[in-house]
């Protein structure tokens, strides 16, 4: 069944097409065809993302370089929706009703559901009658108990704006955690794991059983870990000082926590771990200011995460394994190996460090399947 993974960014659709013919989530299927496009409403080719659906449809159904002759091959279409409350538990099919729901929860999303938002019209417009799935980041933290998902506010603005933590990347957390289990021949059901999606965004869960137990990113994605340019954890009322001391808008202190901070604020160098680990390797010996800020940046990147580990390792009484995936996370053994080395004596004897490449598309791909086929079923 040929499903078409949609992704979409405020300025960029990023897309798969693959052939899902069964459940088996041992199989790491290849997409048919894979891409991005860009500089959605910047550039004059690509006015909105209803354009970027248009020439994703056209390059797939091209008579030279595409892989299907047409539209209609497409029996499922599965969409990244970053944000989906307290309701959406699971991965679903979208609806009316579905969309408006998505739709509310763009207040508390406001840079993420609206382009996702406008990716499910596209789609309903030019892939008209094909079922659409809407697979949700936060679905997967959605079994968090109260005490990990409270903050210490008054109760009643969760009764009222739905204050809480809600996670995210939980289709990263979700399927690493599943490949660790497969990779350890043992039953998901049996593993206490932590997972620890380090990219741009960075963000850790605990994974007892196969359940979210608890996990680093919030109400937003800017709690938790360190990130690229994220402050991650502080104490709130940093921002109410800086915001007195400041006077700047709160416009302004949002950019600041969100862009200007974490590897890139306290480096002053790069958001990039390639950019402060050259930076680092090539003065390892000078006191130079930048190369000083970038070891910086890089030692408060890993204690941040080995506290995590230990909090989450006493949350689930217990570890059998951290698991390691996203751009920083796969392709920088050294952090793994430092992180390892200097936990040795925290975790048991048994825990076992791996890195394991994520793929949110292709659990997208599947959970898209199951909802179409279980739609097939009803009707
Ligand atoms: P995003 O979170 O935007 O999907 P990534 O998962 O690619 O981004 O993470 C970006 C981070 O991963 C950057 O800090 C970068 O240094 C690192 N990274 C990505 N690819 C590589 C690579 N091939 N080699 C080394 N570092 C990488």
């Amino acid at each position: 069944m040929l499903i078409l993974v949609i992704n979409c960014g405020s300025s960029s659709v990023k897309y798969q097409l693959f052939d899902i013919t069964g459940q088996d989530y041992n199989r790491s299927l290849a997409p048919l065809a894979k891409g991005l496009i860009e500089r959605i409403g910047r550039a004059s080719s690509c006015r909105d993302h209803y354009a970027a659906i248009n020439i994703i449809v056209e390059k797939l159904i091209d008579r030279r370089h595409g892989v299907i002759s047409s539209k209609s091959e497409i029996k499922g279409i599965g969409h990244r929706v970053v944000h989906g409350g307290e309701e959406f538990k699971h991965s679903t099919l979208i609806t009316k009703k579905v969309i408006d729901s998505i739709e509310k929860y763009s207040e508390i999303a406001p840079l993420h559901n609206p382009p996702s938002l406008s990716g499910i019209r596209g789609c309903a417009k030019i892939l008209k009658g094909i079922p659409q799935a809407a697979v949700f980041d936060t679905s997967f933290h959605q079994t968090m108990k109260p005490e990990a998902f409270l903050y210490g506010l008054s109760f009643k603005y969760y009764k009222k704006y739905g204050i809480r933590k809600y996670g995210f990347h939980g289709t990263s957390h979700r399927y690493v955690a599943e490949k660790t289990a497969r990779k350890l021949g043992r039953s998901l059901n049996s593993l206490k794991i932590i997972t620890c999606h380090l990219g741009n965004g960075c963000s850790m869960a605990a994974v007892d059983r196969g359940i979210s137990v608890d996990t680093s990113m919030g109400f937003t994605p800017l709690e938790g870990l360190l990130m690229g340019t994220r402050s991650g954890d502080m104490d709130p009322a940093v921002i109410l000082y800086l915001l007195k001391k400041e006077r700047m808008s709160l416009e302004r202190m949002g950019d600041i926590l969100n862009k200007e901070s974490g590897l890139l604020g306290i480096s002053g160098v790069s958001n990039d771990m390639r950019d402060l680990v050259k930076t680092v390797g090539r003065r390892p010996k000078t006191r130079d200011r930048k190369s000083a800020r970038a070891r910086l940046a890089i030692e408060m990147f890993v204690y941040r995460i080995k506290k995590y580990i230990g909090a989450y390792q006493a949350a689930m009484a217990g570890l059998d394994a951290v698991v390691f995936t996203g751009g920083i996370g796969e392709n920088h053994p050294w952090l793994v190996r430092r992180i390892e080395n200097d936990l040795k004596n925290v975790v048991a004897r048994r825990t076992k460090f791996l890195v394991i490449p994520t793929n949110e598309e292709l659990l997208i791909a599947k959970d898209t399947y199951n909802v179409v086929r279980r739609n097939d079923a009803k009707s």
